[in-house]
């Protein structure tokens, strides 16, 4: 290390510190005042209330420098406090109050501003300049959007908000208009923020010192008097919240800085869409339908329905008649008590949950191919990469934290970014290569492309012979397809393939992260395998920057899964049907578990339909919105003798059970989620559940107890220690130890936990090769002459899955309808104008769209979300899916479209 001095006392500088830093570091916080600084955001140095003075010798000459953005080098005298900058700031100071309105009492950060701060610690205390000048204090507040709000009268120019939209956010929504005294902060073209492209983050409302920007919810005022930390309830990104709460009210939530999933960043879902919470719909009493209406009953009573019904199923009809869906926006505890429930109370392992629905593909091809079904790596780890290949994922949407992060690494000069997807996505408008490929065609394009990568000689050899089993054969195969066939099938040109697959096989790192829209497919599992496959022929696996990288959909998807709601694979992925695991859960549970596999959610279904299964009991699902084949799901509820769903509101589900148990939300329990990264993150209580609700934990057990299984309340830290007694990666998880930044399984028994998996070998062994040849959908194969438009469906930002807590908020101003992605083509050729209504027709039912015209899908292509349940779009989809894991396919439908009559067309 090097020596600087600081007021004549040398000290010891790292490496490209700056002196901010520096003093900061040595000395403390609060010596240099700062305002256009923020600890998530370059430098910037506009504001110059940082300066110190620095000479390059002892009793040298000294000159003003902004202490944020000036590195300190060697024998620098630094001066942070002299008498001149201590006269200089508060000059600095004065101009910036001159134009400031002063009614610090009635403002929302009084107490809270860091202006006010500043002003305090350079004490200042009159202003000499007459208020009567021209200045910017008639500034209109802007109220137009349900979140954001802006008071531009007391901006102070620090840029802050304009860098948040650019560095964290990548929105470039906000930027600075005029010059001089005109200077002012613009959103969009001098839009409003409802009119603006603002996607609602907050990061601008968090960067502003003053209340400049803020928000409906005043997040930045003081008036809380607790605060939180625990862990968004959406999606698989696992943002860190900091929930602010007065009198056991929720009044706003904030990002914490130190967050290392989320750096002081989060969506407009993890940030504002929290009033569900306490919406007057949510459920607060137990229900029990009564001649075809339900009525309010107390949990005793309940229970007694319950557990007597499920009793004599058993008795009469044999555990097999009953089975579970768990919730994957449940904790961990919770997941594993309803899989506990359900093996060792019922003894069945028929317990399932979306976690094996939607990316079961990415668990069994994984597993396949490197031996563990989990992301290789961190998202933290775009830092250490060149090149990214986004699948089937629309990350700044699905996973908008993440997304903004590969959006700024796409933005960045040298950096490769591949997107393979059939719909032109936010991050496909910023990357290098765009594979705009037909749905179900994804095998297609990554044969191409290894093709390419064999013939080029691009494959790491040295990797491929020390390291992987099965690659002669794999060759052969590839280098064998016919490549005229995939061109013509995929749509995409063999060339942009080729590059594509040159760009990712010379970058030093590549990493690659998928979505549903690799799963949800006919070959869903196959094509996880070649994206495993390629990261092996490449050699991008087993370090920092590399390495396959699903993006997980709900909060706990990787958690419940994780916990073994999966009919074949018990908590910690030990197969089921295996002598020695069967022992080993029969030793653990002290009961009898099954070792035969149980039923899938289709199977349920299927099941139900047979008059085989008397009891279905669902956690957290709205299985008649989101499941594919509405129509048949229903008659499948209809079907079953009682139906037990535990929800917070009544959702289309909720409308055929026969009982309603209210459960809690995130903000009213404790425990874990797992995020896609494999973090086990702690969850804190922040409020007490909602009326008579309880915690879903909790209804858990109190059935077990009743039906004669004893295990002890729910209290997160002793459920943790009894999964990490059978699950083997949380070996090590204790929850005082989780601390801030959450532990990436597996854990050592002494706490150490993995950032990188497949460092030295595969838990298989060797990686292994398969190849596997495209395949058409077989949706498509039987309907696609007579349906011959291919519709796949998608999520949108505002939403979440079925809506059901997003649609209870703000954010149903912002986004209000599903509407339908068309081609202009497409939309001229059936005479569809911007915003007609568009009745869309597959083999199982036909729903009413609002059109969308755009070259965001190519001719031929339909793209809808399926938020509402006023349009039903799963009426819409089938009961196809991937021939290995069973995973719907959501993302090739086969449909019909003209434009709507009577009640749906347009006004
Ligand atoms: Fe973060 Fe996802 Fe929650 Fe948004 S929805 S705040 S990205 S965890």
């Amino acid at each position: 290390m090097k020596t600087a001095y600081i007021n004549n006392t040398p000290h010891q500088f790292k490496e490209d510190e700056t002196i901010l830093n520096f003093v900061k570091r040595v000395v403390g916080e609060k010596i240099i005042p700062t305002l256009c600084d923020a600890p998530n955001l370059e430098a910037f140095g506009s504001c110059r209330i940082c300066s110190v003075d620095v000479a390059l010798e002892k009793d040298g000459p000294t000159k003003v420098m902004a202490s944020c953005h000036t590195p300190v080098s060697t024998d620098m005298y630094i001066y942070p406090s002299s008498e001149s900058i201590q006269e200089l700031r508060k000059n600095i100071i004065e101009l910036v109050i001159s134009d400031h309105p002063l009614e610090c009492l009635t403002c929302e950060v009084n107490g809270n501003c860091q202006l006010q701060d500043v002003v305090g610690e350079v004490g200042l205390r009159d202003v000499r300049y007459p208020k009567e000048f021209e200045n910017h204090l008639d500034y209109k507040k802007d109220l137009s959007h349900p979140y954001m709000t802006s008071d531009f009268s007391k901006c102070i120019n620090c840029y802050r908000c304009v860098r948040a939209c650019d560095e964290v956010q990548g929105q470039f929504v906000l930027s600075m208009a005029g010059r001089g005294f005109d200077a002012h902060i613009v959103k969009g073209e001098e839009q409003n923020f409802f009119e603006s492209a603002c996607v609602s983050c907050g990061a601008c409302a968090q960067a502003c010192p003053t209340s400049a920007i803020s928000d409906v919810f005043e997040s930045k005022s003081t008036k809380a008097d607790e605060k939180t930390r625990t862990i968004c309830t959406y999606c698989g990104v696992g943002c860190n919240l900091e929930v602010s709460t007065k009198n056991g009210e929720i009044l706003s939530i904030q990002a914490p800085i130190d967050a290392e999933v989320n750096a002081g960043h989060t969506c407009l879902k993890g940030r504002y869409a929290f009033k569900f919470y306490n919406h007057e719909e949510r459920l607060r009493q137990p229900l029990i339908k009564k001649n075809g209406e339900f009525e309010e009953v107390s949990w005793d009573e309940a229970y007694e329905y319950i557990t007597s019904k499920m009793s004599s199923f058993k008795d009469e009809f044999g555990p097999d008649s009953m089975a579970g869906i768990s919730s994957s926006r449940c904790t961990n505890e919770e997941n594993y008590l309803m899989q506990k429930f359900f093996r060792a109370v019922i003894q069945t392992n028929n317990i399932d949950g979306c976690a094996r629905v939607c990316h079961s593909p990415t668990a069994l091809g994984m597993q396949r191919t490197f031996g563990t079904g989990a992301a290789t790596n961190s998202v933290d780890d775009l830092d250490d990469t060149n090149c990214i290949m986004v699948i089937g994922a629309n990350p700044t949407s699905g996973h908008p934290v993440t997304g903004a992060k590969m959006k700024q690494f796409a933005m960045k000069t040298d950096n490769i970014s591949i997107v393979i997807d059939p719909r032109k996505t936010e991050i496909a408008n910023y990357a290098t290569h765009h594979l705009q490929l037909r749905p179900g065609t994804n095998v297609a394009v990554l044969n191409m492309m290894m093709h390419y990568i064999i013939i080029e000689g691009l494959a790491d050899e040295k990797f491929i012979a020390d390291k992987t089993e099965g690659f002669d054969n794999y060759k052969k195969s590839l280098l064998n397809i016919n490549i005229d066939k995939l061109e013509e099938v995929s749509g995409v040109n063999r060339e942009l393939v080729r590059q594509a697959a040159i760009a990712y096989a010379t970058a030093p790192n590549a990493m690659s992260f998928h979505g549903l829209g690799v799963t949800e497919q006919y070959q869903g599992t196959f094509t996880v395998m070649q994206i495993a496959d390629l990261a092996l022929l490449t050699g991008n696996i087993g370090r920092r920057g590399v390495g396959v990288n699903p993006l997980r959909g709900q909060n706990n998807v990787q958690g419940a899964a994780d916990m073994g709601v999966q009919p074949h694979q018990g908590a910690g992925y030990l197969d089921i049907t295996n002598d020695d695991v069967n022992r080993k859960y029969n030793a653990f549970y002290g009961a009898t578990v099954p070792k035969h596999i149980g039923y899938k959610i289709p199977e349920m279904f299927e099941a139900a339909l047979e008059g085989k299964l008397k009891a279905l009991w669902i956690i957290g699902e709205d299985v008649v919105q989101t499941d594919p084949n509405t129509q048949k799901v229903i008659k499948a509820l209809n079907s079953t003798d009682l139906v037990i769903v535990q929800e917070l509101f009544m959702t289309e589900t909720a409308k055929y059970a026969d009982v309603v148990l209210p459960g809690a939300s995130f903000l009213e329990k404790s425990g874990t989620f797992t995020n896609g990264e494999r973090r086990i993150q702690a969850v804190r209580k922040v409020v007490e559940p909602q009326g008579n609700s309880k915690v879903d934990g909790q209804i858990i057990i109190d059935v077990m107890n009743r039906m004669g299984y004893t295990q002890p309340d729910y209290d997160a830290k002793t459920m943790l220690e009894e999964i990490s007694q059978i699950v083997p990666f949380f070996a090590g998880v204790k929850w005082d130890e989780l601390g801030k930044r959450g532990k990436q399984w597996p854990v050592a028994k002494g706490g150490t936990d993995t950032q990188i998996l497949h460092t030295d070998t595969f838990k298989r062994g060797k990686g292994k090769f398969v190849y596997n040849e495209f395949a058409e959908s077989r949706e498509i194969l039987k309907h696609g002459d007579e349906y011959p438009y291919i519709l796949t469906t998608n999520r949108d930002l505002e939403h979440y899955n079925c809506g059901a807590m997003t649609r209870r908020t703000g954010n149903v101003e912002i986004h209000t309808e599903d509407v339908l992605w068309i081609n202009p083509e497409d939309a001229a050729e059936k005479n569809i104008k911007e915003g007609d209504k568009v009745c869309v027709e597959s083999p199982r039912g036909k729903v009413d769209l609002s059109a969308f015209i755009t070259d965001g899908v190519k001719p031929g292509i339909l793209s809808t979300t399926f938020h509402f349940p006023e349009i039903m779009v799963n009426n819409l989809t089938s009961d196809e899916h991937c021939t290995e894991a069973h995973c719907p396919e959501y993302k090739v439908v086969s449909v019909k479209m003209r434009k709507s009559k009577g009640e749906f067309a347009r006004k």
